[in-house]
This record gives C-alpha cells, sequence and structure tokens, in this order.
C-alpha cells in the first residue's frame, strides 16, 4: 500500500484529474467516486468523472450526478479519450482490475497521468503508481473516506459528500449486515453523522424507490424462476433476454436479485444469470466459508469477494446455466457440510 504523504505531494497544486469506476456502477462506485470529486473540487481541483456504462435511476440524486460523464463507445469515445489523455491524475475506484471498465481500460493504460487505485476487491491488478486498496475494507467509500481524513481535511467532508460515502458503505456492507461490517465501519459512519448525514432519506432514495413493473418483475421472478437445489444448499435465478424486455427491465432492475434466494434458510451459494444480449452476466454470493470470488474466478472469468462475486460467460443462458450445474457435484462437500461461521469481522 502506498503512503498518504505520496499522494499529498501530487495533490498539492490544483490538478486536471479524471476518476472512473466499474461497469454498471453500484452505489459504492458512484457513491465513492462523486464523494471524492466533491472533496476534490473543494481543494482547488479540476474534476471529471467518467462511468463505463450507464447506472441505475435510483443513484441520481447524488450531489455531481448531473456532471458525470457516461461513456457510449459510439457517442462520446474521442472526448473521453481526450480527458483521460489530459489528466494529471487518474482516480480508479471500486475496481481491481482493468478489464472490468471496458474499452476504458486500455485508455487508462496508456494515460500518461499518475494512477491512483481505491478498492477493496481482492487480487487487485498492479497497474496503478499508488495503491490504496485492502480487501478488509468493507467498501470503497470507507476507504475514500479514511483517505480523506488522512490528508487532514476530513472538516471538508459535508453533508453531500458525507451522503455519497454512506451510500457505498450502506450498501456494500448489506445495510451494516455482512461480517465486514466492523467497528472502524460504525466509526466512520459516526463522523458521517457529525457532518450531518440523513440515514433515512439515503437509504429511501436507494430501496425505496422502486417502479411498480419493477416489483411486478420481481413478483414473477420469485414466483417462476427461482430454483432451489437442497442437495447443493444452492438456489439459483435465469434470466432471458425476452423476460428482460416483456417487464421493460432497466438497468438496476436486477440487483438484489440473488439476495432472495440467499435468504432461503440452509441455503449457502446462490447464483443469478442474466442473459445481456452480447454476454451472461453473473452474480455470486454466499454465506460461510464457500469463496464465490475463487468459483467465479476459476469457472466464470471473474472475481470479487469472498460472499459476492460476479462473473461472465458467453456461451448461451442454458449452455451457461448447464456448465454451472455440472461445476457443482465437485463442490458438494464444501457446500453440505461447510459450517456457517462467517468470516471473522475485519478492524
Ligand atoms: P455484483 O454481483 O453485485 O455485480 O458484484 C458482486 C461483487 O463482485 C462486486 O464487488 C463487483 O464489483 C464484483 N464483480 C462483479 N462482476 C465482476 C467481474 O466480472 N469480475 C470481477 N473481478 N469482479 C466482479
Ligand atoms: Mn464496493
Amino acid at each position: 500500500m502506498s503512503t498518504i504523504s505520496e499522494l499529498k505531494e501530487l495533490l498539492a497544486q490544483p490538478r486536471q484529474i479524471f476518476i472512473t469506476t466499474h461497469h454498471k456502477p453500484d452505489a459504492d462506485a458512484l457513491g465513492s467516486s462523486l464523494g471524492l470529486a466533491g472533496y476534490l473540487r473543494k481543494k482547488g481541483h479540476s474534476v471529471t468523472v467518467v462511468t463505463p456504462s450507464d447506472y441505475p435511476s435510483f443513484l441520481a440524486w447524488m450531489p455531481g450526478n448531473d456532471d458525470v460523464v457516461v461513456y457510449e463507445p459510439r457517442r462520446n469515445d474521442a472526448q473521453v479519450r481526450e480527458i483521460i489523455g489530459t489528466a494529471e491524475v487518474l482516480f480508479c475506484l471500486d475496481f481491481s482490475c482493468l478489464g472490468r471498465i471496458s474499452e476504458l481500460g486500455e485508455y487508462v493504460r496508456q494515460a500518461p497521468g499518475t494512477k491512483v487505485l481505491i478498492d477493496h476487491h481482492q487480487e487487485p491488478e498492479a497497474f496503478a503508481d499508488l495503491d490504496y486498496s485492502n480487501s478488509k475494507a468493507a467498501a470503497t467509500a470507507e476507504l475514500v473516506f479514511e483517505v480523506i481524513r488522512d490528508l487532514g481535511d476530513q472538516d471538508l467532508i459535508d453533508t453531500g459528500i458525507g451522503e455519497c460515502l454512506y451510500a457505498g458503505i450502506m450498501t456494500d456492507t448489506g445495510s451494516f449486515r455482512h461480517p465486514s461490517t466492523s467497528r472502524n465501519v460504525h466509526l466512520i459512519i459516526a463522523e458521517l453523522l457529525n457532518a450531518g448525514i440523513n440515514l433515512s432519506d439515503v437509504h429511501r432514495r436507494i430501496y425505496d424507490s422502486h417502479s411498480e413493473e419493477r416489483l411486478r418483475f420481481l413478483g414473477f421472478v420469485l414466483k417462476d424462476k427461482l430454483v432451489v437445489l437442497r442437495e447443493y444448499n444452492t438456489a439459483y435465478i435465469a434470466i432471458t433476454a425476452d423476460e428482460l424486455r416483456q417487464y421493460h427491465s432497466k438497468t438496476g432492475d436486477t440487483e438484489g436479485l440473488v439476495n432472495f434466494a440467499l435468504s432461503i434458510e440452509g441455503i449457502v451459494f446462490a447464483a443469478v444469470f442474466i442473459d445481456r444480449g452480447q454476454a451472461i452476466k453473473i452474480s455470486f454470493r454466499s454465506v460461510g466459508d464457500f469463496s464465490v470470488s475463487e468459483f467465479s474466478r476459476r469457472h466464470f472469468d471473474g472475481g470479487g469477494h469472498h460472499n459476492a462475486a460476479g462473473g461472465i460467460s458467453h456461451t448461451p443462458l442454458n449452455n451457461t446455466v448447464e456448465r454451472f450445474l455440472g461445476l457443482l457435484p465437485q463442490y458438494q462437500t464444501d457446500l453440505v457440510t461447510a459450517p456457517l461461521a462467517v468470516v471473522p469481522p475485519t478492524a
């Protein structure tokens, strides 16, 4: 891990700064980016946040959202290449390998500016000049808070910045229930409360802003698409492109589905497969010892965290699910005998 004094030195004069985060940003990805952007702007830097794709509308309330440049290869490739090519500092937040930011990955790799990684995923790729990644952190937003604090600027964290960071920590800890919810996390939340954040507002904006259609879609998925495999303590959901169309599914509408599969008593491994047209996007979750990041890395070109990971498949949905089902027997012992003891909380 790099020392904070190196970053302090880098930011000692006004800089042209680029911030990006992973494909289909979630609340931690966007909250970390906009929280950091708000802080850096207060310090007099010129900041552009670029996301590699669009993101759910329930994140649009975050201060700074209106200035986000959403990368669309056919619309603004030249503009984004220019932003990346001229940036003096490039912050990469909430992803650990450049493959997670699609076309932007190569642009960032080749950019002449100083690359700074702030992330909490396992096995970070060595592409950054300064690396503040820590896989024990509950959220990238937790690390962004610490970076700002360690730079001596905690007093610049206002309500807007605080609510962006809170959103990231709240969602990545599953509303403070995952084992990653350490004492440190709660102490940081106490500091954010001091900065004036409104917990209930943030929670409501993110979790209670569904469209009626999304709820009907959820009903359909739970009734007709959920498959429970008791012999493997596993549950999964596979959604076709036609079904997404039928329910006019929008970005973010499938988020959280995997947690319903995992919420069944006795289930320790859950998967959701979604046919996104170009590829099948997969979400994995587990409770206890079974490592979904390892499973995903080994079989589905993915990764993430011990109990929450993602992956990708380039074969049709049916084949992908069949391949998944074919893998389960070799993990049966782990899945059936795995103690439910959770990973010890981190400091
Ligand atoms: P989700 O299932 O919510 O998309 O992702 C779960 C976790 O795994 C998140 O922390 C996410 O950043 C990470 N993740 C999702 N997809 C991928 C992937 O394809 N590769 C890697 N390395 N991580 C992923
Ligand atoms: Mn995260």
